[in-house]
């Protein structure tokens, strides 16, 4: 493995095997939940203008790069912060700046991450005549009480009409983000708001427990009202249930959808494959390097004025990393890896098919929901040199 944390020195070369995928980060929220850690700070128009200027300029700068021309961007992903912040225009002229610079397939799935208290019905039906195919709802919770804990800025009733208003714009495929593991959330509260949020009908569902990163408020301070180990897991299985029974595919740890709707962007990431990252914060993997963007908007912006690339960190993975990369991403998924990818484990994939963790058929090793629930310390094993 060789770091560097020299910006920009590293020579990107994508092997150009799949489509990439493009994640774009917009790093600004009109107020920050008390558990997030990501790289988003306080939205200001201004601010926002000026980045939005740097990213095209990113965007230009990548395009400059000799294999641009030949490679095609299956999907793109605007992340955050809020980018439902951005106006339909503002979508609009990104995706455009993509297209020329790179092959945006016609058929690329194109998601927004957005906020419900930022998303009218005409935003969506601007989103998707710019595009967009998908949008991804921050919902979080359905209970009123919990949503202002968390510092979210919607209420449930608002979080359902901006959920009718993409339906109605004639957006038709949707995913809704949830969080269990909340303070005080008992398991009947936690299904009520699965219930509900089912009853939405939407193509896709994310839920993951809380976790408190560094950066978080609730890190620095702590938070009362955790609920215990127990009601945790009684959460996800409740949860499991629930979605199949409504008709969803379990296909990934923390990820739901109906027949033909998995996330394509997401897949990207679980099976190793190769994405481009921009904005500030963003990740990208291209040709066995991870590379990561500069994080402060200020300095990516200005980093971009004097025609550098914002690349602030990047490492480049030697073969032995890539296979344990890649075997652990696709373990998250339903679809699991080829049994040869784990042949040298041989002792740990018996150990964990006697306690139902992973199931072994048709020559590929597939986790078990049991599985799913403890995959965080089953990957930590499979890392072990000596498992
Ligand atoms: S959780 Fe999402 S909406 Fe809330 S502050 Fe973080 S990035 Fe913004």
């Amino acid at each position: 493995m060789t770091r560097s944390d020299q910006p920009s020195a590293v020579s990107l070369q994508p092997t150009g095997h799949h489509p990439l995928g493009a994640y774009v980060h917009i790093p600004f929220c009109r107020q920050r939940c008390h558990y997030c850690s990501f790289n988003t700070g306080p939205y200001r128009p201004a601010a926002m203008d000026r980045f939005l200027a740097a990213l095209l300029r990113e965007i230009d700068r990548g395009g400059e790069a000799e294999w641009a021309g030949r490679v095609t961007i299956g999907t793109v992903f605007f992340g955050g912060g809020t980018p439902s912040l951005l106006e339909p225009e503002e979508l609009e002229t990104l995706l455009d700046r993509l297209g020329k610079r790179f092959a945006l397939a016609p058929s690329a799935e194109v998601t927004v991450e957005c906020n419900p208290e930022s998303l009218t019905r005409d935003k969506a039906e601007g989103y998707r005549l710019a595009g967009v195919n998908r949008l991804s709802l921050g919902v979080q919770s359905l209970d009123a009480g919990l949503l202002v804990r968390l510092g979210r800025l919607h209420s449930p009733e608002e979080a359902r009409r901006a959920f009718e208003a993409a339906r109605d714009a004639g957006v038709d495929n949707l995913s809704v983000d949830l969080i269990y593991g909340l303070p005080d959330l008992d398991l009947p509260g936690w299904e009520a708001t699965v219930r509900g949020a089912l009853a939405w009908g939407p193509e896709h569902l994310s839920a993951y427990g809380l976790t408190l990163d560094e950066g978080s408020r609730w890190h620095g301070e702590g938070v009362a009202g955790l609920p215990d180990e127990e009601t945790v897991t009684a959460q996800y299985w409740s949860l499991a249930r629930l979605a199949r029974e409504a008709g969803y595919e379990h296909y990934e740890i923390s990820n739901y959808a109906r027949h033909g709707f998995r996330s394509r962007h997401n897949q990207v990431y679980w099976r190793a494959e190769e994405y481009l990252g921009l904005g500030p914060g963003a990740c990208g993997f291209l040709g066995g390097v991870r590379y990561g963007n500069v994080k402060p908007v200020e300095r990516y912006c200005a980093m971009l004025d004097a025609g550098t690339l914002p690349i602030g960190t990047h490492e480049i993975l030697t073969a032995a990393q890539r296979k344990a990369e890649r075997r652990i991403l696709g373990l998250r998924l339903s679809d699991g890896v080829p049994f040869a990818w784990l042949e040298d484990k041989a002792p740990l994939v018996e150990s964990w098919k006697e306690l139902g963790l992973l199931e072994v058929a048709d020559d590929r090793c597939r986790l078990t929901e049991a599985g799913f629930l403890l995959s965080d310390s089953l990957f930590v094993e499979l890392l072990e040199p000596r498992s």
